[in-house]
């Protein structure tokens, strides 16, 4: 009887094994380019919210911000090491952490950019889109042209790969991308509040979409 319930076990293992789906050739794997492996440049990918701080949220059909900014984090992670940089993510699980531990954690490492990640809501139902935004503290402010040349590269290859509407590039004072010191932006990835964003965004596919948009933009921002 053990045997037979050990040998079904690994049968099953098995079969789930090879009945994973074959990834879809829109989502072949991201070229992978070689820096010389001391020499990578570091991105800090924040996931907004976490642990208490739940974020934007919706009850029905349920549907959570800090879960969703998680998930894009880490898939992001994924296709920006798969493209040969190094990503120190601010969170890797569901806890909380402030705002002046996201920025210190970026500035006390040697990372050259700052990506923070969001979606959005909003009391009207018809709001849709994707927005990047960026800081500037003063007039011609070096790390804010920076800042908004890396949102105008996520943007377009964000737009590219879900076929979102743009919000477009916007100005904004928020604390992690106004103390960061290293060019730094806010993502909002979609609106959990319009029926038909929200749909896409419960999908891993879809915020799969958007972490390759990410990576894909950072990457374009380096090489521009
Ligand atoms: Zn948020």
């Amino acid at each position: 009887m053990l045997f037979s319930l050990f040998f079904a076990a690994l049968l099953s293992a098995a079969t789930f094994a090879f009945s994973l789906p074959a990834q879809p050739a829109a989502h072949a794997p991201l070229s992978y380019t070689a820096y010389p492996l001391n020499d990578r440049p570091i991105v800090v990918i924040d996931a907004g919210h976490g642990g208490l701080d739940l974020g934007a949220r919706f009850r029905h059909p349920f549907c959570e911000e800090k879960r969703m900014t998680l998930t894009c984090a880490l898939l992001a992670k994924k296709y920006l090491n798969q493209l040969g940089y190094k990503v120190i993510l601010t969170r890797s699980t569901d806890v909380f952490v402030s705002l002046p531990r996201r920025v210190h954690i970026a500035n006390q490492s040697r990372c050259t950019l700052f990506v923070s990640l969001h979606f959005n809501s909003s009391s009207n139902a018809d709001a849709n889109g994707v927005e990047i935004f960026y800081c500037e503290k003063e007039k011609e402010d070096r790390r804010a042209k920076s800042s908004r040349k890396l949102a105008q590269s996520i943007l377009g290859d964000l737009l590219q790969k879900t076929k979102a509407k743009s919000r477009g590039v916007k100005k904004e004072n928020f604390f992690v991308i106004r103390e960061s010191r290293v060019p730094a932006v806010l993502v909002e990835g979609g609106f959990i509040t319009n029926p038909y964003e929200r749909n896409l965004l419960k999908q891993r596919q879809y915020l799969d979409k958007i972490a390759r948009g990410v990576a894909a933009g950072v990457d374009k921002y380096f090489k521009g």
